[in-house]
């Protein structure tokens, strides 16, 4: 009894003065655009602006499920493309994922839709779904479903994606890409779709 007493503080002593870090799975997040090029700009809102807040939000949100969140870019500055892939790559990231805000000439034109590169992997298409599903869910926003066209993403060696959060061409979308309330569920449904394609 005795023995199995000195036993369990012994592994007790152990378990407290050697706490085991939790693993931090380290994710790739590009706000999309900045500097010189604005991306989509309607009625004075810009694309880039929109990204960056975005990103802001989805690196913190991502810190609260484990998750190390590495910004491309962390100001208004235009970095670039295959820069920040190698900036993911370097940085020890399992995964990329660019965000956006879209342009029609239709304004009836509203949704979410992801992107990946023609050649994307299997794992890139996997992520594409998961981010896809999971911020239409977060925002009942119009399912556009996932698409593939020839992006810099083909030159990531890491799985890699694109969501296009929503139209700036879209009135309403606009208006709701602007709200401080509506940005926290998009950047709820980036986290969760991240973290749906690290479950497996
Ligand atoms: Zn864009």
């Amino acid at each position: 009894m005795l023995l199995i007493m000195f036993a369990a503080s012994l592994a007790l002593t152990v378990l407290v003065s050697q706490p085991r870090p939790e693993p931090v799975v380290i994710v790739a997040i590009d706000a999309g655009h900045g500097g010189h090029d604005p991306g989509a700009t309607v009625s004075g809102v810009r694309e880039k602006d929109i990204n960056l807040a975005l990103a802001l939000l989805v690196q913190e949100k991502a810190s609260t499920h484990g998750l190390k969140v590495i910004l491309t870019r962390s100001a208004d500055a235009y970095i670039d493309l295959v820069k920040r892939l190698r900036l993911a790559e370097s940085a020890g990231a399992v995964l990329y994922v660019s965000i956006h805000v879209n342009f029609h000439r239709d304004q009836t034109v509203c949704g979410v839709e992801t992107w990946v590169d023609t050649n994307a992997t299997a794992e890139s298409l996997r992520l594409a779904q998961a981010l896809q599903n999971a911020v239409v869910s977060a925002t009942g926003a119009q399912d556009r479903g996932v698409h593939r066209q020839a992006l810099y993403l083909r030159h990531s060696s890491l799985p890699a994606a694109l969501v296009e959060m929503g139209y700036l061409t879209c009135p309403s979308e606009r208006e709701k890409l602007l709200s401080r309330e509506y940005q926290e569920r998009l950047a709820h449904g980036i986290v969760q779709g991240i973290l749906g394609y690290l479950r497996r």
